[in-house]
C-alpha cells in the first residue's frame, strides 16, 4: 500500500533525501519546490518502503489506508498532483554532501550562529555535518527554539516535533549555547566578527508590517507579531492585555498566520489547555465573548494566501461554522481550491454575529480606515471598501488584528534594506549596497535572508545555501581561523547572565515537568526572570569553575603538535 503526505507537511525534503525510487516531488532542485504548499508521493511509483514516514519530522506521512478522515482527501491530493504534474521520476543530477577537506595543521573554525530558530538549527545541523567548526549558538532569550517556541501555534504539536530533532544539536559537543545575549546589546556585530571566523545572522523578520490606514494605532488595533507572541508565552508579549469582550473580531489578510489567530481566538478553551498556550492567554481566552472573526482579504479569493492543508485544519474544528460572505465575490464563488465547498452568504454586518462560533471569509476588501467613534463605547469600527466600486462597508469590531506578514529589523552594524526588510545578501554571504562587495565572514540564513515566506522546513534548502557559501570561502582560505572563543565567552560573561546548555537544559526540563501534572507538554514561563531563577545556584557555582573550563577549552583546540 503505498504511501501519501498529509498537509502537517513542512517541506523540509528530509523524506526526498531517503526515498529510493525519487517518488516524492517537488524535490528541492525542481523549479514546483519554491511555491509548493507541500510535498506529494506518487502512488504509482511508490514502493511501499516507508523510509520517508521514518525521516519525517513532523510525521506526516502515512499509508494510505491508515488515512482517516479529512487526511484521506490528501490520498486524492497526492495522486492528483502527479496527474497535473506528470514526472518520470528520473534521478536529477546527483549531488554528494560537501565538506571541508581535512587539515590537521589548521585551527577549527569558529562560527557564531545568531538565533536560535529552524534557519539557525538547520544551518548548525548543516555546518556539525561538513565542518570541524566549533559553534556558539545565540539568542537574545534564555530558552532557544525562535518561532518553533514563540510562532508555530499551540495547537500544531507536530510542526513543534522539529524542535525535538534540534534539542540534539544543542547537546553536541561541538556547540555552544550562549542565551540571554543580546547582539547589539550584550555584544557588537564588530565584536562578533573579530572573535570568529564566520558569523551566520539568522534572527528572522521580527516586526510586523503596517496597513498605513488612519485609526491603525487605537487601542484595540494589534499586529499579528503582538497576538502570536502573546499566546505563546513569548516574554515581550506577557504585559500585553487583549481585551476580549467583544463578539466580533475582525483580522486583516488571509495568510497562514491569519487562520492560526482566528482558529485560537475561536478555539473551545478546554482543547488549548491541553496543549503549551500561555497561561497568561488562556485565562483571558477563557472568558472571551468573541465568537465571530472575519477575516479580510484585500483582494479577489482565488489570492488567498493561506495553505490548503492549515484550511484543513481550520475545517476540523469542531462546531465551527465557515462561511464566505458574497460581497467581494466579484466572479462568483470559487469552483476549484479548498474553498470550493463553503457556504456563501450575505452578511449584515449592523446586527450582532449569530450565536455559535464563527468564520467569516471576506475577499475584495482593502482596509480603509480604522475608526474609533462607534456607537459601542468599548468598540472599535473598522471601514472597509469594497474593490468593486460599491459604497463602504463599516464592520463594528472590538478587536482588530493586522496579519499582513512580517519584515525584518535592522541590527546595527550589519547592512539593511529598509524596503525589502532583509539583510542584503548573495546566496547567504552578507554584502554592504554602498560598495556591492561582500563582507567576508558575514552570512544569513532563513526570513532576515529571504523575506518571510514558506513554512519550517523550507529553511533547511536556504540555511544549506548559506553553509555552501561558508564552505567555499572557508575552502579558498578567506575565512581566518586560530580565535580565542575562550576570551568571547569571558567577554560575554562580563555582560550578562549567560544562559548555557546545562541552565537551557533545566529551564525545559522545569516546563516539562509543570506540563506534566496539567497533562500538557508543558508549561512556559511567561517571564526572562522566571527561566533565569531556574537552576541558578547550579549555575552560580558553574561560573567559579568557568575560569578551569576556558583554560581546558583554550588546551583541547590548539593544534595538536
Ligand atoms: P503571508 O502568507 O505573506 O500573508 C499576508 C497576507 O496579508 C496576504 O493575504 C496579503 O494579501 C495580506 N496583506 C498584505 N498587505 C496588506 C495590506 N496592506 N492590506 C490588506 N492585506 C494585506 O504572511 P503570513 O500569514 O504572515 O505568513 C508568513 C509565512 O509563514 C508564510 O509563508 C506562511 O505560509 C508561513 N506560515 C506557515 C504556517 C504553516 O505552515 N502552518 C503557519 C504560519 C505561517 P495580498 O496577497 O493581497 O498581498
Amino acid at each position: 500500500m503505498p504511501f501519501a503526505i498529509t498537509p502537517t507537511c513542512c517541506n523540509d525534503a528530509s523524506c526526498v533525501s531517503v526515498c529510493p525510487v525519487n517518488c516524492i516531488h517537488p524535490t528541492p532542485d525542481e523549479p514546483e519546490f519554491g511555491t509548493t504548499e507541500m510535498l506529494y508521493v506518487d502512488p504509482a511509483a511508490c514502493i511501499d518502503c516507508g523510509a520517508c514516514a521514518d525521516a519525517c519530522p513532523v510525521d506526516a506521512v502515512f499509508p494510505i489506508e491508515s488515512l482517516r478522515g479529512p487526511d484521506a482527501e490528501f490520498a486524492v491530493a497526492n495522486r492528483l498532483w502527479y496527474e497535473e504534474h506528470p514526472t518520470d521520476h528520473a534521478w536529477s543530477e546527483p549531488e554528494f554532501p560537501r565538506s571541508l577537506p581535512g587539515d590537521p595543521a589548521r585551527e577549527p573554525l569558529r562560527v557564531a550562529v545568531v538565533g536560535a530558530g529552524p534557519a539557525a538549527g538547520y544551518t548548525v545541523r548543516h555546518l556539525l555535518h561538513a565542518t570541524d567548526a566549533r559553534i556558539t549558538l545565540i539568542d537574545r532569550l534564555p530558552v532557544p527554539g525562535g518561532l518553533l517556541r514563540s510562532g508555530v501555534a499551540p495547537d500544531h504539536p507536530a510542526t513543534k516535533q522539529i524542535g525535538e530533532g534540534f534539542s540534539e544539536i544543542y547537546r553536541h559537543p561541538r556547540v555552544r549555547l550562549a542565551l540571554n545575549v543580546e547582539v547589539g546589546r550584550d555584544v557588537s556585530v564588530a565584536e562578533l566578527a573579530e572573535t570568529h571566523s564566520a558569523v551566520v545572522y539568522a534572527f528572522g523578520a521580527s516586526a510586523d508590517r503596517q496597513l498605513r490606514v488612519p485609526g491603525e494605532q487605537l487601542a484595540n488595533s494589534l499586529a499579528a507579531t503582538d497576538v502570536v507572541g502573546w499566546y505563546n508565552a513569548h516574554p515581550d508579549r506577557t504585559d500585553l492585555t487583549i481585551d476580549l469582550q467583544t463578539e466580533r473580531a475582525v483580522v486583516v489578510g488571509t495568510g497562514n498566520v491569519a487562520l492560526d489567530i482566528a482558529r485560537v481566538l475561536l478555539a473551545d478553551p478546554d482543547e488549548l489547555a491541553r496543549t503549551d498556550v500561555s497561561d497568561v492567554a488562556l485565562a483571558a481566552l477563557r472568558t472571551s465573548q468573541v465568537r465571530e472573526v472575519v477575516l479580510l482579504g484585500r483582494r479577489d479569493v482565488s489570492t488567498a494566501a493561506f495553505t490548503a492543508g492549515e484550511f484543513a485544519a481550520l475545517r476540523a474544528v469542531p462546531g465551527l461554522e465557515i462561511v464566505l460572505d458574497r460581497t467581494g465575490l466579484v466572479d462568483g464563488p470559487p469552483a476549484t481550491g479548498p474553498l470550493r465547498d463553503v457556504p456563501v452568504v450575505d452578511i449584515a454586518y449592523d446586527s450582532p454575529p449569530p450565536a455559535g462560533r464563527r468564520l467569516v471569509l471576506r475577499f475584495g476588501s482593502p482596509v480603509d480606515a480604522l475608526d474609533g467613534g462607534s456607537d459601542r463605547s468599548d468598540s472599535t469600527a473598522v471601514s472597509v471598501v469594497r474593490t468593486t466600486g460599491n459604497a463602504a462597508t463599516t464592520i463594528p469590531t472590538g478587536l482588530v488584528i493586522r496579519s499582513i506578514g512580517y519584515t525584518g529589523r535592522a541590527l546595527p552594524g550589519l547592512p539593511f534594506d529598509e524596503s525589502a526588510g532583509v539583510v542584503p545578501n548573495e546566496l547567504g554571504r552578507v554584502r554592504d549596497p554602498a560598495t556591492g562587495a561582500t563582507l567576508p565572514g558575514a552570512y544569513v540564513a532563513g526570513w532576515i535572508k529571504r523575506g518571510p515566506s514558506g513554512g519550517i522546513g523550507t529553511n533547511r534548502a536556504d540555511a544549506a545555501e548559506t553553509v555552501h557559501a561558508l564552505l567555499d570561502d572557508a575552502a579558498a582560505g578567506r575565512l581566518p581561523t586560530g580565535r580565542d572563543s575562550a576570551a568571547f565567552h569571558r567577554l560575554l560573561r562580563s555582560r550578562t547572565d549567560v544562559v548555557d546548555q546545562a541552565r537551557a537544559r533545566a529551564i525545559d526540563a522545569a516546563e516539562r515537568r509543570a506540563g506534566e501534572a496539567a497533562g500538557r507538554p508543558r508549561v512556559k514561563f511567561v517571564r526572562v526572570e522566571q527561566m533565569l531563577a531556574v537552576d541558578r545556584p547550579k549555575a552560580v557555582a558553574r561560573a567559579a569553575a568557568g575560569a578551569v573550563t576556558d583554560r581546558l577549552t583554550g588546551l583541547l583546540s590548539r593544534p595538536s603538535a
